[in-house]
């Protein structure tokens, strides 16, 4: 889907705020940590692109979750190391060789796919991901890690790095994490040679565990300035929100008593009532869950009444406001704020998957 550039709802991306936010976070990681950023979904709705070019000069290399989101950055022109978290079909073994991506091994079972399917494994390069208490993907004993390691070796591969994936590490009750962390360095201590990268942090654990710091991290979500923790843990520091989203009022009217607005008419006027209509709806990512949220226009709170449609919301404005007057509804308008963990929390969701739900067809304007 192209992004519907002639409409006026649009995602602000402050490009600058993502360096400034990386500084922050790693201002005090031991010297020498390679930095990651994780791109995947988009960059989080962000531009993997996009993001991937303006942090060029400063990161070390990229995450994403899929070959088709590493082909992407590679065919953009992006040289840095790319490492794919999830796990490849065999069949795209010769692709990551021949564009130089990272690809993660996350059981023995794919490895013998792999020589079976007689792909050219030598010179791919690979980091073995280890289940400490996750629960999703990689090895569970340093028995079969052991087994791989030597085959891996024999067949000319590159043991790149090797790492690990916290469940926990946002979350003040630190034992689980603590459990996780222990399983890892005593995998690690059990084999006779470690790879050059060697990583367990996500934003959470680079944020508040600084215990957990091997030789690399991986920067999701507080890059793009959110708290990992929603609203659990504070920020040690602020960060910059690098994502607003604005859109406009399209149609105003005024409502007499008893006439209902939307599919359903769920909503009827208690009194005369001013009604403005904005250009996004659910197919925009503003779940139907959203009715009875406030967007702010004119620095006022104005609810959403109503039921969401498809493709517009209409929401209760305190007087008559011109077309065109700006409605935000992620961001800062008149001294107030609406943040992606306020719109999470009343959805009964997080903010990592409202931005990954803000879809294709809303125009991003990078700053
Ligand atoms: C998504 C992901 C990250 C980044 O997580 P954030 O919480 O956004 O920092 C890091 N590692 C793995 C394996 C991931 O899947």
């Amino acid at each position: 889907m192209k992004p519907s550039s002639h409409r006026p709802t649009t995602a602000h991306i402050f490009l600058e705020h993502l360096s400034y936010n990386l500084e922050k976070i790693t201002q005090d990681l031991p010297r020498g940590t390679k930095r990651f950023a994780v791109v995947k979904a988009d960059a989080y709705g962000h531009g993997a692109v996009e993001v991937a070019r303006e942090l060029s000069a400063v990161i070390d290399g990229y995450c994403v979750s899929n070959m088709d989101e590493a082909l992407e950055l590679r065919q953009s022109g992006i040289e840095h190391p790319i490492l794919v978290l999830g796990v490849v079909p065999w069949d795209c073994i010769p692709i990551a060789k021949q564009m130089n991506i990272s690809l993660t091994i996350a059981s023995l079972a794919w490895w013998k796919g792999a020589q079976q399917e007689k792909h050219e494994i030598s010179g791919v390069a690979f980091h073995i991901k280890v289940d400490t208490g996750m629960g999703r993907l990689g090895f569970q004993s340093s028995q079969e890690i052991k087994q791989l390691l030597q085959e891996l070796t024999a067949e000319g591969a590159v043991f790149e790095g090797i790492y690990t994936h916290f469940a926990t590490a946002d979350q003040e009750d630190d034992c689980q994490f603590q459990r996780q962390l222990s399983r890892f360095t005593a995998v690690l201590s059990e084999l006779e040679q470690l790879p050059p990268m060697i990583h367990a942090s996500n934003s959470a654990a680079t944020l508040w565990h600084n215990d957990a710091i091997f030789t690399m991290v991986r920067l999701g979500n507080a890059l793009y300035g959110l708290n990992p923790s929603g609203a659990e843990l504070p920020l040690p520091y602020p960060l910059k929100p690098v994502l607003s989203l604005e859109s406009e009022l399209v149609h105003v009217k005024t409502v007499v008593p008893g006439e209902c607005i939307g599919y359903g008419a769920t909503y009827c006027c208690q009194e005369t009532e001013v009604i403005g209509t904005l250009p996004i709806g659910y197919a925009d990512g503003l779940t139907r869950s959203l009715q009875g949220y406030s967007v702010i226009v004119d620095g006022h709170f104005c609810e959403i009444v109503g039921r969401v449609s498809m493709d517009q919301v209409t929401i209760r404005l305190p007087k008559e406001y011109p077309l065109g007057t700006k409605v935000t509804l992620i961001g800062r308008n008149g001294g107030l704020e609406a943040s992606v963990q306020r719109w999470a929390e009343y959805a009964g969701t997080i903010h990592y998957e409202v931005l990954c739900l803000l879809s294709t067809r809303i125009n991003r304007h990078y700053h």
